[in-house]
């Protein structure tokens, strides 16, 4: 009957249509929240215009509205009613809100006290708690990916970056479904924790293609998105994510960091290869000390490695004082990190000569040593490996789709 035939096809067709409206949006397009520089406490910040006209919304209701042109500026300040703002014509706003939110212009210019400037696109709001004003900068994972491997991806190798731009479009999947920040109005922090975000200011031109290029491509073990780790040198050896971190990931397995298991490393070329540091008895004890004490019972006048892991990366180790305490080797590690900074002992392997006053660390690669190791998918690159290669060997056991 043809009066049926039209109903089928009619159906058939709406299916079509609901089917196309309910399928998910491409995950480079989605929306995610970044925090920007969470950790710190400030209560005042400069926005400058740098393109387009921003409009700025004052209040939740957005009660009161201003436009911000290119050359403008604006500071906000945070006082005991809530945030007040002064625009650089004189004009003023001095409601006390709990929310500035920033919208419609091209390109703002963020400056806070003792940071760098920071360029941001897309959708900006700022609030407050008691003692703070916080950030957040709504952008896509397009350029999220672009932003954090512009300036994290240390290699020019086209394979090595298309590898990166997909190991950050995974993580961040895996982040959004497994919130690392629940309390927080944020979905990820800008720091390695999450992913490195440094808004839009160092963003390169290859990595913008190459991010296109690998367009929802997702790391896969099982059917689901893995969590990627990632650092700059393994220093020739990756260790295993159960080995470092305690958890049970398949695709973090402890390996040699050479193709086909023969020749040079594939980060040997990294300047953070091999390292040497020499540091201060005294300054080791006051370490220790700001570090690690509390308490007449939790003074440490000495450490030692406890555990050594496949990689030759120390696992554990001993504090020593009148009760001694064991702790994590990736503890440790952010400690000495905090205390002598990000480049004094970039990884746990590393091995100790003791003089009179001084020890001298010497030491293999930079960061954790889990996961992808970027010297060595440069590296791999170079040795004309292409990116599903490169993500195969660092994740073992996955697939890219
Ligand atoms: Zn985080
Ligand atoms: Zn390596």
């Amino acid at each position: 009957m043809p009066m049926n035939k039209f109903f089928t096809s009619f159906f058939l067709l709406f299916l079509l249509l609901s089917a196309g409206s309910l399928s998910a949006q491409p995950i480079d397009t989605q929306s995610i929240r970044v925090g920007i520089f969470p950790e710190d406490d400030f209560t005042t910040l400069r926005i400058q215009c740098f393109s387009g006209s921003w409009r700025i919304e004052f209040g939740a209701a957005s009660a009161t509205r201003e436009y911000l042109a290119e050359g403008e500026d604006c500071t906000v300040m945070l006082v005991p009613k809530g945030m007040v703002a002064r625009f650089s014509d004189g004009k003023e706003f001095n409601g006390g809100y709990d929310k500035i939110t920033l919208t419609g212009g091209d390109l703002l210019n963020l400056e806070i006290p003792d940071h760098q400037p920071m360029l941001l696109q897309n959708h900006f709001e700022i609030g407050h708690t008691d003692a703070s004003m916080y950030l957040v900068n709504t952008v896509s994972i397009h350029q999220h990916i672009v932003s954090s491997i512009s300036k994290i991806g240390i290699t020019n190798e086209p394979e090595a970056l298309r590898a990166l731009c997909t190991m950050a479009r995974t993580r961040l999947t895996w982040i959004l479904a497994n919130p690392q920040h629940k309390e927080s109005p944020y979905d990820v922090c800008d720091s390695s924790h999450c992913m490195h975000f440094w808004g839009c200011g160092y963003n390169r031109e290859l990595v913008d293609i190459l991010t296109n290029m690998t367009a929802g491509h997702i790391i896969r073990h099982g059917g689901k998105p893995i969590m990627p780790r990632y650092h700059n040198t393994c220093g020739g050896r990756i260790s295993s994510a159960k080995e470092v971190y305690g958890v049970d990931e398949p695709y973090h397995p402890a390996h040699p960091d050479l193709l086909d298991g023969k020749g040079s490393e594939n980060c040997f070329h990294s300047p953070n290869f091999h390292w040497s540091i020499e540091l201060q008895k005294v300054d080791i004890i006051d370490f220790l000390s700001m570090q690690f004490a509390g308490g007449a019972e939790r003074i440490y006048g000495n450490w030692e490695p406890k555990t050594v892991d496949y990689g030759g990366r120390i696992q554990e180790v001993t504090l020593r004082g009148k009760v001694p305490k064991n702790v994590s080797g990736v503890e440790f590690h952010k400690n000495l990190s905090e205390f002598f900074g990000p480049n004094g002992v970039k990884s746990m392997k590393f091995t100790m000569e003791f003089l009179r006053r001084t020890i001298i660390f010497r030491g293999m690669g930079y960061g954790d040593g889990v996961g992808l190791c970027m010297y060595g998918a440069d590296g791999l690159a170079k040795k004309s490996q292409k990116y599903l290669d490169i993500l195969k060997f660092y994740y073992p056991g996955t697939e890219v789709k």
